[in-house]
């Protein structure tokens, strides 16, 4: 392989390096995004816990309101039934006692389903919160090694780029120009084997000509069709 083809090639490997840092670096804060959604997700499920809740305990408060209005009644019906003349008109005050005390049976099994309810809603809050608290804390420990990561790549980006302006100057312009060309339209690598007679860059066949081009090694040879810089896998 001729000296201006290898640089060429070198080239295109520090490229693919410092493409591969700034896509590391570009999904870094995507990957924090999706974690921060899933808190989001996590928040909402204990605060729906929460409203559930409430919406238990404010249902047993009326209930209970209901149960003591019926006893009061009750009560007062009771007192009534001292001063009653009839024996029909004390059977009809005893049947409504009755019928309010079974009305509080029934009230007071709901109140009773409802504390239980508010019961296993606490707990499973309590579980949220305790699940909450775990992923607030894996998620600091992710985003501090996130940043560090950032910030070694950053640098790292910062070397190869120095590298890359210092090892241009080596290559002659023309063919550095025509590299950028490449480059810049493809975003990827532009230095591709030529392997069976197809560039692997657009996997479109080259002619026999270019593969005699390739052969003899004199000159820097692109390929027609993408116009990447070509050299024979061996
Ligand atoms: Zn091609």
């Amino acid at each position: 392989m001729n000296a201006a083809l290898q640089r060429l090639l070198e080239l295109a490997r520090l490229d693919e390096e410092i493409l591969e840092l700034a896509r590391a670096i570009e999904q870094k804060p995507e990957f924090l995004r999706l974690e921060g959604l899933k808190m989001d997700r996590q928040r909402q499920s204990a605060a729906a816990l929460v409203e559930a809740r409430k919406h238990v305990l404010k249902e047993d408060d009326l209930l209970e309101l209901q149960v003591k209005g019926n006893a009061q009644r009750a009560g007062e019906l009771a007192g009534k039934q001292n001063t009653v003349k009839t024996n029909e008109e004390y059977q009809a005050l005893s049947r409504e006692i009755a019928s309010l005390k079974s009305t509080n049976s029934v009230l007071e099994d709901r109140i009773l389903e409802g504390m239980t309810r508010a019961d296993e809603l606490a707990a499973q809050v309590r579980t949220e919160e305790a699940r909450r608290k775990e992923l607030e804390a894996h998620l600091a420990r992710v985003q501090g090694e996130l940043e560090r990561q950032i910030a070694s790549h950053r640098e790292e980006l910062q070397r190869r780029e120095a590298a890359r302006a210092e090892f241009v100057r080596g290559i002659a312009p023309d063919h550095l120009a025509r590299y950028e060309r490449v480059f810049e339209k493809t975003r990827g690598v532009v230095v591709v084997p030529v392997i069976d007679y197809v560039c692997q860059g657009c996997h479109i066949e080259v002619t026999p000509q270019v593969v005699n081009l390739l052969m003899g090694d004199e000159e820097i040879v692109y390929c027609r069709h993408c116009n990447r810089i070509l050299y024979l896998a061996k």
